[in-house]
């Protein structure tokens, strides 16, 4: 046609660039806080400092933006700011190959990736970009440990840890990974002994393990709760005799104390204070190298399931008070000292793990649980159902879970054990041997002892000239002029800590410091905070669940508790999205299948490729990248805009009465598609979202082809188009509405409402006949289906007893009209 050929080509690369800058010089997406309005904190995770933005990155925030732009158009004021995350080891490990100063590096890095980011064309409010490495930000962290320490939630332990032998530093139980690898190296972890700072996260484990009031997908609240690891059991108490030891007793927690009768030996974690006291000379050699070899191992490997348990016997015995018997006391590295006493009772005739360590060692397998039917037979096997109670004195005949109760009763009352409460859940570790964190802000004094810097000299700068390769010790060890320093408290010569804060710290609180980012009296604007906080919608990985989304609730609750915020929950609502392979695989550099958006921008341009993120699969769970997807997303984007931009001429032989019924439909499906994307917007259904606009396109096309309806009906479904348009295709839609001479910006438009009447289905009567005689009418929707009318028709009551015990010999169908049965 002659037309399109007239109208100028879809150029996303000028239009993009133009309205970008555009936006940032007119400060178009600038948030202050509006009592006018409701809030909405639309917040995506904040990206790593690794250098490039990737795919990844890209279907995390686009979509993000575009829900965060649905909101704004609504009439929400709302706030989506970004920033990055840049403390920790990736950086720190990056710069030391690359030879360069980490600060530089990630600096580098931010530049980049900042760049990068605005390409999205997203509503980030920039005057808001916080920088965890930067002074500015990490003060306030350091103000955060010290809030922390003042509540008594922060405290120094020596305690062993997971230690990397390649990365030279401590790792948390999360970086531990696989048959017990360093997840950054792979290198097999070891355990070592350090004085650490710890955060009371325990003390938050019921609260933590309460999800109401948050609406979080249902597997991570799961895999929360499982780090928790909360369970219910009974401590009972052993009895020690031994000359000259002090120690009375052997504490284990048990979750099974019907099978108490049945303990034919104790294992003490190999760490264990009593293990020393208790073994006997003639085992010490023995005892002692086996703590040496345990001590290699990390904890994912003691408790791998795969790995054969071995022990050592040391030499003495404690007794079991419900029946008086002797019990040897042993120690294996499959017990571990965090978790419950340290201690755990072997039952081998009940446990597998206890069935094969006495079978190895050759110790007794009492039974004193009987399967139904037992005879008095050795067991083949570990038995771990439920049973009834033999070999078990006055609890003989009892069905075992009465005997939980009744067992822990008793122990009870004999002042023998208690019913308690056990956690997997660590408190947390923060402390790194480092060089690029936070340094934590204690003083130690020879006369004052541990000494919190006063908040007036925060921040502790992380100096610039420290040698940070790793050593194994904290590099800033080495750093005179960091490390002495004076007492605050009385003036004398003092040390500072040379440990630096885990960046899991930094994350916990960023989302705060963006509502007052240069506020200087404080980590945050109280006021600002109250206006803002909780975020509304949190979006971003999965991988997340234990780490980051647990220490950030904790965080808030410890906060909280300290009187700086009110709120119980820093999200609200919870949203990962999947991700995005290429060839039915993962992208790696490895396997040379990474897309690089840049690429795809610069080719297609932003706006197609945001849009094809949001079609290829349901957010929630992502999808393969697909060359020839993109190009038919991109196609249809220049069908929108030659759509737009043709001159539209309604055919004059049109007459009244079929302009009137084509104006009709096409109010109809507009006011259905306002309604339908509506919809999918509120749900992040982004894919069906996106399908729906398309088809929405298709229709227009037709009834630009027909020309029925009057320029003006016309022109109203096109602005339509534009504004649902306008979230995802940002760029597109502005340069449109310009072009169709409205007033800038689009992006300040609300958003369309529809119409339920406009948008209710067209409904015609179906005229129901048996044999040629009419027996019933039907409401119908125009473009039903023959054996729609059908299945409808055969189902009235009043069609059907024409129909019973008849063979159906005809079906004559009019359209939307009438359906007639031919019976004999
Ligand atoms: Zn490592
Ligand atoms: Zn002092």
């Amino acid at each position: 046609m002659s037309e399109s050929m007239m109208v100028t080509r879809y150029n996303p690369q000028e239009i993009e660039s133009k309205w970008q800058q555009k936006w940032a010089d007119d400060r178009l997406y600038e948030v202050k806080e509006d009592d006018t309005r409701p809030k909405w904190y639309a917040l995506t995770m904040f990206p790593y400092t690794s250098g490039d933005l990737h795919i990844g990155h890209w279907y995390a925030m686009a979509p993000s933006d575009v829900h965060a732009r649905f909101k704004r158009m609504q009439g929400y004021n709302v706030l989506h700011p970004m920033g990055f995350d840049a403390f920790g080891l990736p950086a720190e490990n990056a710069a030391i190959k690359r030879g360069i100063h980490p600060f530089t590096w990630t600096m580098q890095n931010v530049d980049n990736m900042r760049r990068q980011l605005r390409s999205i064309g997203a509503i980030y409010d920039w005057s808001r970009e916080v920088v965890t490495c930067l002074p500015e930000y990490y003060q306030w962290t350091q103000w955060f440990f010290l809030k922390l320490y003042e509540a008594g939630l922060a405290y120094r332990d020596k305690s062993p840890v997971n230690w990397c032998p390649s990365c030279q530093t401590v790792l948390a139980n999360e970086q531990v990974i696989g048959e017990g690898v360093c997840e950054r190296c792979n290198t097999p972890v070891t355990r070592r002994d350090l004085e650490q700072w710890f955060f009371r996260i325990t003390n938050y484990a019921d609260e933590l393990m309460d999800h109401t009031g948050i609406d979080w997908p249902e597997r991570i609240k799961i895999m929360q709760n499982n780090w928790v690891g909360k369970s219910y059991g009974t401590e009972i108490s052993f009895a020690l005799d031994h000359p000259g030891i002090e120690d009375k007793e052997i504490r284990v927690f048990t979750t099974r104390p019907d099978t108490t009768f049945g303990v034919t030996f104790m294992v003490l974690a190999p760490e264990h204070p009593l293990v020393a006291r208790l073994t006997s000379p003639d085992k010490k050699a023995e005892v002692d190298a086996y703590i040496v070899k345990s001590r290699r191992q990390s904890e994912i490997e003691r408790l791998s399931t795969e790995k054969e348990k071995d022990g050592v016997f040391i030499g003495t015995y404690c007794t079991n008070r419900l029946n008086g018997e002797k019990v040897p006391i042993w120690i294996a590295d499959y017990v571990l000292l965090g978790y419950g006493t340290g201690v755990v009772m072997g039952v081998p005739a009940h446990d597998e793990r206890d069935f094969a360590f006495a079978r190895k060692y050759n110790l007794p397998i009492p039974v004193v649980i009987a399967p139904p039917g037992w005879q008095g037979e050795e067991l083949e096997e570990a038995y771990i159902e439920p049973g009834t109670m033999v070999n078990s004195g006055q609890f003989n005949g009892l069905p075992n879970e009465q005997g939980v109760k009744d067992v822990s009763r008793y122990l009870e009352e004999k002042g023998w054990g208690k019913r308690t409460v056990s956690y997997r859940l660590r408190d947390w570790l923060i402390s790194r041997q480092r060089y690029w964190g936070a340094p934590i802000p204690i003083i130690y004094c020879d006369k004052c002892g541990t000494v919190p810097v006063p908040e007036k000299d925060l921040p502790v700068l992380l100096p610039e000239d420290a040698e940070f390769k790793p050593t194994g010790e904290s590099p800033l060890n080495y750093n005179e002029k960091f490390v002495n320093t004076t007492c605050p408290r009385c003036g004398s010569p003092a040390r500072r800590e040379t440990d630096t804060m885990d960046t899991f710290m930094c994350s916990s609180w960023y989302f705060l410091r963006y509502t007052s980012p240069h506020y200087h009296p404080s980590a945050f604007d109280p006021e600002k905070v109250n206006y803002w906080l909780p975020v509304d919608l949190y979006t971003g990985g999965a991988e997340h669940a234990v780490m980051h989304l647990f220490y950030a609730r904790f965080f808030t609750k410890a906060i909280r508790d300290i009187g700086l915020v009110d709120f119980d929950e820093p999200f609200t609502r919870l949203f990962n999205q999947g991700i995005i392979i290429a060839g039915k695989h993962k992208m790696s550099k490895s396997r040379g299948n990474v897309v690089t958006p840049d690429e795809y921008v610069a080719e297609m341009g932003t706006d197609t490729v945001r849009a094809y993120l949001m079609f290829v699969a349901p957010w929630e769970q992502g999808g393969e990248w697909n060359d020839s997807g993109i190009v038919g997303v991109n196609r249809w984007l220049n069908r929108v805009w030659n759509l737009v931009l043709e001159e539209y001429r309604k055919r004059p032989e049109t007459g009244e009465d079929e302009t009137a019924v084509a104006e009709k439909e096409l109010a109809r499906i507009t006011h259905q598609t306002i309604k339908k994307v509506t919809e999918d917007l509120e749900k992040i259904r982004f894919n069906v979202m996106i399908a729906a606009l398309m088809e929405f396109t298709n229709y227009l096309s037709k009834v630009m082809e027909t020309g029925a309806v009057t320029p003006a009906a016309w022109r109203t479904s096109i602005d339509h188009l534009l504004l649902l348009l306008a979230p995802s295709t940002p760029h597109l839609t502005e340069e449109l509405w310009e072009r169709s001479g409205y007033e800038y910006s689009i992006h300040n438009h609300s958003w369309p409402q529809w119409d339920r009447e406009l948008a209710k289905d067209e409904e015609v009567t179906l005229v129901i006949q048996v044999n040629g005689k009419l027996r019933d009418r039907l409401a119908v929707p125009p473009a039903i289906t023959e054996s729609e009318a059908r299945q409808m028709a055969t189902e009235r009551p009043r069609v059907k007893t024409h129909l019973d015990n008849k063979d159906i010999v005809n079906v004559i169908y009019v359209p939307g009209k009438l359906i007639n049965f031919v019976v004999r």
